[in-house]
């Protein structure tokens, strides 16, 4: 007889591990009223996948001033800098 089998199931090193992070979504830039994104964005893939929603003519096209993240895309809303053309 074997009392001491034990069945350990927990896989998941931390199951309640809670996330603050919200995931990238569209916003409207404040600064130039075009379509940027806002959340938090992990990789270039998120931003890639809300900006492509939108032709790029319509993207906001600020400056980057916080982060050289993704510069190929607009930077997160509210954090760029609008630019006179
Ligand atoms: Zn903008």
């Amino acid at each position: 007889m074997n009392f001491n089998e034990q069945v350990n199931t927990s896989k998941s090193p931390s199951p309640n591990q809670e996330s603050n992070t919200t995931p990238a979504t569209t916003a409207i830039c404040p600064l130039c009223q075009k379509v940027s994104w806002t959340g938090e964005a992990d990789d270039k893939d998120e931003v890639e996948s809300v900006m492509n929603n939108f032709v790029s003519k319509d993207w906001c096209n600020c400056k980057h001033i916080v982060s050289d993240d993704y510069v190929e895309y607009p930077p997160k809303a509210g954090t760029g800098e609008k630019v006179d053309e």
